[in-house]
């Protein structure tokens, strides 16, 4: 099956390199990790990957947990409460939206991208504290958040701005993810979380911050302090696919251009495709019924593909979604091409 439903947008789960260091790993450090990352569940390498983590991304700490879902429970948790008030995307990813009702936080949805909705927002809000929250790259339609001007709006209303960018890291600028890439690495009020199990091909997730707001989490995100820590074999991958990225700067790019080059094969064929800037790919869909006949008929010719449909999208549109992977060849992107376009229930075939 070639896959161009995961999130493995770099091809590095099953790298060699990485699957390598996730068995060396559970060898040396064991199957689990044992404990809470506060009692027993802390290794060296979890602190190799803290470490590495941020000074790739550009941040002062990191802090990994179990998994990307985790992490956004426990930073909107712990960094609101009923004093504060959301602001978020009405696009964001389920995680934080569990967040916030895990903080009591007030939250106010605003509409997709709009940055003045957002200002209206932060200058009548009813709390004192305000966070701004937002996903980098939006997962079902892969188009990006305006950072630089939600972190101006930001600092002009003091609020702080937590970006979740579990499709960003390892896609955008030379990997480093969306902060990097917008100018707001390592800016204090700037909280970023994402996932290792994406480009990173492992499992986990983690945050970057400043120092302080790293101490408070490790403090008070419930998330992090009641959950059993990161496998060390999750860790061990991670730490070695961030390596490869470091290593290879020009992969992150090769994965945008494939799907740069999957739309606009797409879109010149006639259908709407969207134009990518991250790794995702998103072709609408006549209907629900459509999508997923289309779906059902790309994967019987051997083509995965994502079919999102209401009530998972965002605004009922249906969709394909495709994720390009930096390691697909011309031939497979080709392949990919023509399955996609025999496929589609509406063009009668
Ligand atoms: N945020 C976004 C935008 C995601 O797409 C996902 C994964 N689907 C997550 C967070 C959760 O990450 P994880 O799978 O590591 O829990």
């Amino acid at each position: 099956m070639l896959d161009l439903a995961s999130n493995d947008y770099l091809g590095l789960t099953r790298d060699p390199r990485v699957t390598k260091a996730a068995a060396d790993a559970a060898l040396q450090w064991g199957a689990g990790a044992t404990g809470s990352r506060l009692v027993t569940g802390t290794t060296e390498l979890h602190a190799e990957l803290e470490a590495e983590l941020a000074e790739f991304c550009g941040f002062p700490a990191a802090l990994v947990f179990s998994t990307g879902y985790a992490a956004n429970l426990g930073v909107i948790a712990a960094l609101s409460g009923p004093g504060t008030v959301l602001i978020t995307d009405e696009h964001n990813h389920a995680s934080l939206i569990d967040g916030g009702r895990l903080s009591r936080a007030e939250t106010v949805v605003v509409p997709h991208r709009d940055v003045a909705a957002f200002r209206d927002a932060l200058a009548n809000r009813t709390r004192k504290r305000a966070l701004v929250v937002t996903d980098s790259v939006f997962s079902v339609d892969g188009d990006l958040a305006p950072l630089a001007e939600l972190a101006e709006a930001c600092r002009d209303h003091g609020a702080g701005l937590v970006v979740d960018d579990a499709h960003g890291l390892g896609v955008l600028g030379a990997g480093g993810g969306a902060a990097l890439t917008a100018g707001l690495a390592g800016e204090p009020d700037v909280v970023v979380t994402t996932t290792l199990s994406k480009s990173l091909g492992a499992q986990g997730g983690a945050v970057l911050a400043s120092e302080r707001v790293i101490a408070h989490l490790i403090d008070t995100a419930r998330s992090f302090i009641f959950d059993t820590g990161l496998a060390p074999s999750a860790v061990g991958a991670a730490l070695t696919a961030l390596r490869i990225i470091r290593a290879e700067p020009a992969l992150p790019g090769r994965a945008r251009a494939v799907a740069r080059e999957l739309a606009q094969r797409l879109a010149d064929a006639g259908l709407s495709a969207s134009t990518p800037e991250a790794a995702v790919v998103s072709v609408r869909a006549p209907s629900p019924a459509e999508a997923l006949e289309w779906s059902l008929r790309c994967r019987a010719e051997g083509v995965a593909v994502g079919c999102f449909r209401p009530p998972s999208v965002p605004d009922r549109v249906s969709r394909l979604r495709l994720t390009a992977r930096a390691d697909l060849t011309p031939s497979e992107i080709s392949t990919a091409v023509e399955v996609i376009l025999g496929s589609n229930p509406a063009s009668g075939i």
